[in-house]
Parts: C-alpha cells; structure tokens; sequence
C-alpha cells in the first residue's frame, strides 16, 4: 500500500486546470436545482416538503431541492441502519477500508465537479473549495489505512499459559451531524470515520449544504458501500437532530456546529431514556476564539499577511479562522497599518470569478448576526476596515477591522463566525499570550516571533489544540496537523489524528487459558 500522502491542491495559475474547474463548473451547472431524495436502507424516498439549497452569492440560483425528513422518516432510517449493523459489523475491515479507497479515487476522477458545487452550495472560492475537497479525498486516505492498522488490535502481554487479546469492535448506529463550513471535507471526514470502523451511520448534513453531500452518498454507493450503512436524512435541528440525540438506540453522536447546539447535544444525549442499555458517546467540535500573537522580534509582514488570510480566507467561516490579534505594543502601529492596507487589496464577489478573493457569508441569518456584531464592535473600538454589507443578491460583508479593543469586550471573546477580527494591544509577550488565553474556547492559535524562548514560552503556555508557529492558525492538515480544540471547543477528538477512529470503537480484552 502506498503510504499515506496528503492530496496536492490545485494550482490555478496554470490555464489547464482554470480550464478543468471551469468544466466541473458546467457539470454542476447542468444539474442545479434538481429534486433529491432522501436515502434511508439503499431506498430513494422523496418527501413533498423540501429543503432549498441556493447559491449565497446569488440568492436567485437553486442548487438543489432536497428532500426533507421528519421523526417519522428518521425513526425508518434508524431500523435501517440497526438492521445493516447486524452484518456491517462482521464485514471485514480490509473490505470496509476498500470503500474509502475506491471512494477517494472516485473522488479524485471528479475533483472540480466537487469543486465548483462547493463554490456555487457554500460560496468557496476556487482555492478553499479544491482545499475542501483535497481534505475530503485525505480524510478517505487516511482513515482507511488507520483501520488496516487497528484491525488486529493494540498489543498486551500475556503470560505463560495464557493468551490475550486486545480488540476494537464497533459501537452501534451513530448519528453525524455535519457543518456547512466544511461541507465536504467534515461532513465526508466524520461519516467515514464512523462507518469504516464498522457502525451504521445516520447522516444528517447542514441544511445550508445539503446536495453535495447528497453527491457523496452516491460515491459510497459507486465505492461498493452496502445499502443501510450510511443513511442520508437532512431535516431541522429541532425535529430530526432532537429525536435522533434522544433515541435509546444511538450510541454515538459526531457533531460538528456551534457552541450552543453542541451543548444541547451534549445534555440530551447525557440523558439515559427509556429500552436504552448504554451511556452515548459524544465527539462534539465545537467552536473558536482563535488569536494571532505578534511579539516585537518578528517579521512583521509575515505577521500582516498571516493575520489577514487567516481572518479572511472563506469569509472567516472556519472554525479555525483568526479573530482576534494580540500584539505587543512595540509594534502595534506598524502592523495594524500593514493589515488594513493589505485588506484594502482584498477583492470580494461572486467566488465563480477566480479574481474573488472573498465569497459571500453562508445566509441570511449569518448576514445579519455579523453586520449585528459590526454595530457592536463600532461601540467597543476603532473601526479601520470594513463595517459594510450587501445582501441585496448574496450575502457579501466586507472584511471588518476593529483595533484598540479591550480583551474582554465582545468582538473579543465571542464566536462571529464571519469576516470580523479585532485587535488588541498588549505591554509585552507574556502579556500577549495572556489576552490569547483569555477565552473560554481553546481551537486554533498562532505565534509569529523570531525569539526561540517565546516559541518555547507559547508552546508550553498557550493553551490551544491547535498551536502555529511563524504562519497562520488555518488550514490543518490530515495526517499532519490533527485537528481539534480545548475547553468550549469540544471534546478534543482530533480529526485526521491517530486516535481518531478509536473514538468511534470500544476495546474489548479476551484471556484465554491455553
Ligand atoms: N480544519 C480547518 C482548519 O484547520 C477548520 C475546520 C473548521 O472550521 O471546522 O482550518
């Protein structure tokens, strides 16, 4: 088996593959604002009442129509997914990790067409929608061979006359509830983990991206996925998401969203309700309030360009994105002029033109949530970019700069999710590493010095799952950068990391007296 090696993203000054994205954009374009069925058990089921997915850059473009489940329809999905873990489970992990192998080289075969349904679903820019679906193709790499290597287990010893054995079998049905940030990458990353460890699987994606994920079911299908083990069930939060949390017979959920719905989960799924025989396990990532420190030794445009990418790059919608920057007083000015200028360079528009460095904010309730912080932000600092929105054909802000903030105001400690970032000075580096600390999330997080012992300090002192040196806090990769966070971020269950899948099994120890 070739070793695992993350996939290369596109480079799009080369006119062949500006030529090969633009004909997965008429792929997609010939098939926006089809009908899709729900897939419960391999069964096309088609509800009258649906979810509209639309471009956020064009509110007028339908990507999809996709049908919408209820308890009904979830309740059948469940059965469905009860009844493929019965055989799912004893299928051989060799023979589960071949379907992510031929789902990645499907994948792979259909890169921009995936691509460019990710610009016209969740208004990426060409390069962050081919990071999306590179990190798709990883996930499907790398979770693959990680279950060739637990499939006979963890090593234990054994004493004369004894044998011993220690095993990872699967968990149950799990219930995935996925982003539409990354709306292939993790809705794929988490679905697969769950289902090549041998469970069944209740996909419930964002209802703001739910064709591609729709997309993704049918590469399984191709991949040679049996009918019943990845169920595809879109639907609301309140109705399907609740009665999934709550039923006895989930044994795992794998949520990523907000802070606010991972808590619910969280309660509800802590509660033990009636025929239930099992504690659910819960891998909830969650939100961020991530921070780019810049000591005084430093390069400083290193620290200007790293800070506007990381806050900027698909309109700040990652949870990894830069919101806040702490600099130390010494240089304070020269870097805060240095970012508004190179913001001022930032092009913003429909992501279907490669010139667009920014895309649009995902609908209208993110629209108004942000432009909502922007008013706030006015209050509590200086505004020196931005603090202007256009929602009359997509959902545009424009990147927003608020300086001289106190480090407990709001634009500081809570999660916009959107192209907002502030900045706050700081009297010297231990000062700075303070202000990053100083937040109840704990996901991403950078340090742009040249002073050795500062690194040493941030390393040990700064409190993140994520630490970056000398770049910026976005753009994890599988297999390289596992990815997740502290505290209100989550549970820490690193995504793309070695004990990621283990997450999703129970160990069990067999002594046999030889
Ligand atoms: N893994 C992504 C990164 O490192 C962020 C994922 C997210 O936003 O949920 O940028």
């Amino acid at each position: 088996m070739i070793p695992y090696k993350h996939e290369p993203f596109t480079d799009f000054s080369i006119e062949s593959n500006r030529n090969a994205y633009l004909e997965g954009l008429k792929t997609v374009e010939a098939y926006l604002g089809q009908d899709y069925p729900l897939i419960i058990g391999g069964e096309r089921v088609m509800t009258e009442d649906k979810i509209v997915s639309f471009n956020p850059a064009d509110k007028e473009e339908i990507v999809g129509r996709v049908s919408k489940s209820n308890k009904d329809l979830a309740e059948k999905a469940m059965q469905s997914a009860l009844e493929a873990f019965k055989t799912w489970k004893k299928v051989k992990p060799e023979v589960r990790a071949d379907v992510l192998f031929k789902a990645a080289a499907i994948i792979r075969r259909r890169k921009h067409e995936f691509s460019a349904l990710l610009t016209k679903e969740a208004g990426k820019p060409w390069n962050e929608a081919d990071a999306d679906t590179a990190e798709a193709i990883d996930f499907l790499e790398y979770y693959g061979r990680q279950m060739l290597r637990l499939k006979d287990g963890m090593p234990v010893e054994s004493r004369p006359g004894e044998y011993n054995r220690y095993d990872y079998i699967p968990l149950g049905v799990g219930v995935v509830i996925s982003p539409w940030n990354f709306a292939f990458a993790i809705m794929a990353g988490t679905t697969v983990a769950a289902m090549v460890t041998g469970n069944t699987v209740l996909l419930k994606p964002a209802s703001t991206t739910p064709v591609v994920a729709y997309k993704f079911i049918e590469v399984l299908e191709e991949a040679g996925m049996p009918a019943g083990v990845v169920n595809y069930i879109p639907g609301p939060g309140g109705e399907v998401g609740d009665y999934l949390v709550d039923h006895p017979q989930t044994r795992f959920i794998s949520f990523t969203g907000s802070r606010a719905v991972g808590l619910r989960i969280a309660e509800r799924s802590s509660k033990v309700n009636e025929g239930q025989i099992w504690m659910k396990r819960l891998i909830a990532e969650m939100g961020g309030k991530d921070t780019m420190v810049v000591d005084k030794e430093a390069d400083l445009e290193l620290a200007a360009q790293s800070i506007v990418k990381s806050a900027f790059s698909f309109s700040g919608q990652k949870c990894s994105a830069a919101s806040r920057a702490v600099i130390v007083e010494d240089v304070y000015d020269q870097v805060v002029d240095r970012v508004i200028e190179l913001t001022g360079e930032l092009t913003i528009g429909n992501p279907v033109d490669q010139n667009n460095f920014m895309g649009p904010v995902i609908d209208s309730a993110a629209f108004k949530k942000i432009t909502d912080y922007i008013e706030i932000g006015k209050e509590e600092g200086r505004l020196v970019a931005g603090g202007t929105g256009d929602d009359s054909t997509g959902y545009f802000v424009n990147p927003t700069i608020f300086a001289d903030l106190d480090p407990n105001s709001r634009i500081m400690q809570e999660e916009i999710f959107g192209p907002v970032i502030g900045i706050s000075k700081a009297k010297d580096f231990t000062e700075a590493i303070e202000i990053a600390n100083n937040t109840e999330y704990g996901l991403t997080g950078a340090v742009i010095t040249n002073n050795r012992e500062h690194l040493e300090q941030a390393r040990e002192d700064f409190h993140v799952g994520n630490l970056y040196f000398n770049r910026g806090c976005t753009g994890a990769i599988v297999g390289y950068q596992p990815f997740g966070g502290f505290n209100m971020s989550g549970t820490d269950s690193k995504a793309g990391g070695p004990d990621y899948l283990t997450l999703h099994m129970q160990a069990k120890t067999t002594s046999e007296m030889l």
